[in-house]
């Protein structure tokens, strides 16, 4: 038996409707599933927040962007050679409050920087001083 056209088209017409709703139902579990593995992954690490990342004109984007979280870095130390892990936490200040370059890592250890920075102030002061004696020489 055939139906008459509009019953089928009310037929056709629930049941678009029934699967939107189905649908909806999906993407919304999808995106509750997604915050939750979010929150998963923030209990266990510290996320990036690109919008605190000081602009870069490379073209690539930095693996930690790229996965959104930092990951404790292990590293031997330039200068003495000692093993060292760059937390996530000094990364976020590093890239995120420091503004440091997102192309580059940590190099030193906390003794080998110290040193380096104390080295650098004393330079600057020698210099700073060598300056001052010239310009005094000069008038
Ligand atoms: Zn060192």
């Amino acid at each position: 038996m055939k139906m008459p056209r509009d019953t089928r088209l009310t037929i056709l017409e629930r049941r678009r409707v029934k699967r939107g709703a189905r649908e909806a139902e999906v993407a919304q579990e999808r995106a509750r599933e997604m915050a939750a593995a979010k929150r998963e992954l923030a209990k266990r690490h510290v996320l990036v927040n690109p919008q605190n990342l000081r602009p870069t004109n490379s073209y690539g984007t930095p693996d930690f962007v790229k996965r959104g979280h930092y990951v404790d870095m292990p590293f031997n130390c330039k200068s003495c050679g000692v093993l060292q892990v760059w937390t996530e936490f000094q990364q976020k200040w590093w890239y995120e409050s420091a503004k440091g370059d997102v192309w580059t890592k940590s190099v030193l250890c906390r003794n080998c920087r110290k040193r380096e920075q104390a080295r650098r102030a004393a330079a600057r002061e020698v210099h700073l001083a060598g300056l001052a004696a010239k310009g005094k020489h000069e008038q």
